[in-house]
C-alpha cells in the first residue's frame, strides 16, 4: 500500500499537495508545526484541511528553538516588521526561517519512520521560491540522509522518498493544478502577518493573489 505523510502548513502549496496525494496513495497522514510563527492562525487552516480531506491522523508537532532565536526571521520575532510588496531580488527574506524545511523534514521523518511511511511529501516549488531550502538539491539530500538514517529503510531495504512534485514548478502553475484537483482554496491561508481576514500586503498574500489570479 502507498502511504504518505503530507507537511501541512496551511497555504495553499501544500493544500494542493494533500489533495494530489489523495488521489495517488492509499493512505495519508499529515503533520502541522507550530514553531512560534507569528502567524500561527494557519494551524486551525491546516486542521481544517486536514479533516476535509480525510486524512488517516495528523500530528501537530510543536518545534520551539525558533522562538529563542532574537532578531532573525520577522516570522517568528514579532519586534521585526514583515515587509510590505514583493519578495526582494537578490537576496533571502527577512521571512526566512532557518532550516525550517531540514527541521519540518528531521521531525516528519522520525514519525514516517516510527510508522514505516516511505514517502514524505513537501510542497515546496522552486521556480519562484526565494528560500534556500526549496532548492531540488536539498530535497534530493535530505532524501539520501533520511533513507541513510532510517530503521524502517535498514530493514526493509526499500528507500525513503521525499516527495516533492512541485519542483521546476511556479506557484501559478501549483494553484492551476489545485483547481483541477478541487482544493478549497479559500480554506488555505498564507499571510504572515496572521490577521483574519489576511493583510493582502505582505509578500505571500501578493505572490498567492497573483498565483489564483482567475482561479477562485
Ligand atoms: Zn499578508
Amino acid at each position: 500500500m502507498k502511504r504518505i505523510l503530507v507537511l501541512l502548513s496551511g497555504g495553499m502549496d501544500s493544500a494542493v499537495l494533500l489533495w494530489l496525494c489523495k488521489k495517488d496513495f492509499q493512505e495519508v497522514y499529515a503533520v502541522s508545526f507550530d514553531y512560534g510563527q507569528r502567524h500561527r492562525v494557519e494551524l486551525k487552516y491546516a486542521l481544517e484541511l486536514g479533516r476535509i480531506a480525510g486524512v488517516k491522523e495528523h500530528f501537530v508537532v510543536e518545534v520551539p528553538v525558533y522562538r529563542s532565536l532574537k532578531g532573525v526571521s520577522a516570522l517568528t520575532d514579532a519586534s521585526l516588521d514583515v515587509p510590505k510588496g514583493d519578495y526582494p531580488k537578490d537576496e533571502p527574506p527577512i521571512t526566512t526561517v532557518p532550516m525550517r524545511n531540514l527541521v519540518f523534514l528531521a521531525l516528519a521523518s522520525a514519525i514516517a519512520d516510527a510508522y514505516e511511511i516511505d514517502y514524505i511529501g513537501i510542497g515546496v516549488h522552486s521556480l519562484d521560491s526565494p528560500y534556500p531550502d526549496c532548492r531540488p538539491e536539498f530535497i534530493t539530500s535530505a532524501e539520501a540522509c533520511i533513507t541513510s538514517a532510517s530503521t524502517y529503510s535498514s530493514k526493509t531495504k526499500r528507500r525513503m522518498h521525499v516527495y516533492a512534485p512541485f519542483l521546476g514548478m511556479t506557484k501559478r502553475e501549483v494553484a492551476l493544478l489545485g483547481k483541477e484537483l478541487g482544493v478549497p482554496f479559500e480554506k488555505t491561508y498564507s499571510c504572515y502577518l496572521g490577521t483574519e481576514p489576511p493583510c493582502g500586503e505582505c509578500p505571500t498574500c501578493l505572490q498567492r493573489e497573483e498565483a489564483l489570479k482567475g482561479v477562485l
